[in-house]
């Protein structure tokens, strides 16, 4: 894809309701299509087996955070789950616009509403199940959480649901390479006939 000469190349911010899918789908892009950049998001969770800091997230600590969000490095953050804080460093995404090319975030509903008030020029994706019975399908089958967890999480997953409303264009995620395909076509839509 050649964006810069299109001059095609904006913000794309994927979000969606808890265990929908939304980091499969960007990892999907990732594989697939390098020439897309995907944001790196600071948070205070630990590491998983198999993530590498600087590549899923940049791990950081709880003062380290801190320091970004008092310096306004931040371009959103919203504590997710009541577990860790997530945020975008807003340099990196800045420079990304500003050189031309196209930008991916994927994060969750709160940081979105943040990003709409600062860059109201982006486009807003929900990512969103098949159907409600599908989604407690996938939470349920994620099996890492307990049952209590699982719970207020699928409490949260209908409320979060509600939000598709807000957004620009809706993308169901019943195969992820299709979902993924769509994605990444958003981003080769001409202005004038993209979504709003
Ligand atoms: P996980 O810990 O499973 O990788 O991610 C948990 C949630 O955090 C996901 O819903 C993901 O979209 C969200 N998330 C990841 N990075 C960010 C971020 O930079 N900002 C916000 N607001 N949410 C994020």
């Amino acid at each position: 894809m050649n964006d810069n000469a299109d001059g095609h190349a904006f913000l794309i911010v994927l979000a969606g309701p808890t265990a929908v899918g939304k980091g499969t789908v960007a990892a999907c892009v990732r594989e697939h299509h390098p020439d897309i950049w995907i944001s790196v998001s600071v948070t205070t969770r630990a590491p998983r087996p198999g993530e590498i800091d600087g590549v899923h997230y940049k791990f950081v600590s709880d003062a380290e955070f801190d320091a970004m969000v008092a310096a306004d490095e931040l371009l959103e953050w919203a504590v997710v789950h009541r577990a860790a804080r997530y945020g975008t460093p807003r340099r990196p995404v800045e420079d990304q616009l500003a050189a031309g090319r196209p930008a991916l975030l994927e994060i969750d509903l709160q940081g979105a509403r943040q990003v709409r008030e600062r860059m109201p020029d982006a486009l807003f994706c929900f990512l969103a199940p098949p159907d409600w019975d599908e989604l407690v399908r996938r939470l349920v089958g994620r099996g890492t959480e307990g049952e209590p967890e699982r719970d207020r999480r699928l409490r949260t997953a209908r409320v979060e649901m509600a939000a598709e409303a807000e957004f620009d264009v809706t993308i169901v995620n019943t195969d992820v390479r299709d979902a993924c395909e769509e994605l990444v076509g958003l981003f080769s839509s001409r202005p004038e006939s993209r979504p709003r």
